[in-house]
This record gives C-alpha cells, structure tokens and sequence, in this order.
C-alpha cells in the first residue's frame, strides 16, 4: 500500500528524486535532505507504515530488516566510529514526515546527544 499524499510514498515511487543509499524489494535508503550530522540517512520500509504504533509483529521481518542493514550501511558511508538511530513517533516524538523511518546519523565529528528535532 502507498499513500498518494506521502512524501516517501513518493520517494519510493521515484516520483521525487532522492540520493539513494540502498534499495531492495522491501527497503529504501537515501540521503537526509537537511542533515543533521555529516553523514545522516535515512532507511524507510517501501510499504507505508505511518510509524512504530502502526506497525506489530506482523511486521517483524521488515522491521528486522530496517534495523539489520543498518550496520552494513553505516559502513558502507564511511561510519567505522559510531553513530546514532533514531525513530521519531508521532507529536511528542517530533515526527515531521508520518511514514516510518530510521534516521543513522553520525561523522568525523561528534554527534549531539541532544535530539536531533526542532
Ligand atoms: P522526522 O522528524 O523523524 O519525521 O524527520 C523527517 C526527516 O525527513 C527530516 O530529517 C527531513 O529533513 C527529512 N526529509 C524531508 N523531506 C525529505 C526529502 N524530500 N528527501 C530527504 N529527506 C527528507
Ligand atoms: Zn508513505
């Protein structure tokens, strides 16, 4: 299911350019537009889940996978120091675009232990 209002929808659908930094049948991943760290991306499911409270274990393996690849990604955009997942959900958790995602955010520099919102 796509939602024809959702950015990410669109994304996915190639309908909005993006910096691709990985695609498979189930997950795309590509360049944060306002990055809040020197490397920032971020990994979405192609299927449109609004956030985690629309998801449950049926989604199991797609939220395994969201979460697997993160390491390899990481790497793979020069990240071999550490970095930083974060999920935003709904108003209190500052979510701005409401198709799910996981922002990896880290670089030569320190990332902010602050959130990363507002
Ligand atoms: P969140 O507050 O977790 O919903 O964050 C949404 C993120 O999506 C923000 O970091 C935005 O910079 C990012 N974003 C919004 N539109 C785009 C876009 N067209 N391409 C890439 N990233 C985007
Ligand atoms: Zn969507």
């Amino acid at each position: 299911m796509s939602d024809p209002n959702c950015i990410f929808c669109k994304i996915v659908a190639g309908q909005i350019p993006s910096r691709k930094v990985y695609e498979d049948d189930d997950i795309l991943a590509f360049h944060d537009i306002n990055p809040a760290a020197p490397v920032h991306f971020l990994i979405v499911p192609k299927l449109h889940l609004v956030n985690l409270y629309d998801a449950d274990m049926k989604h199991q393996a797609l939220l395994g996978k969201m979460l697997g690849m993160v390491g390899q990604l990481a790497r793979e955009q020069g990240l071999n120091d550490g970095f930083r997942v974060v999920v935003n959900n709904g108003r209190v958790g500052r979510q701005e675009v409401y198709h799910l995602h996981v922002h990896v955010m880290g670089g030569p520099e320190p990332v902010s232990s602050g959130s990363r919102s507002g």
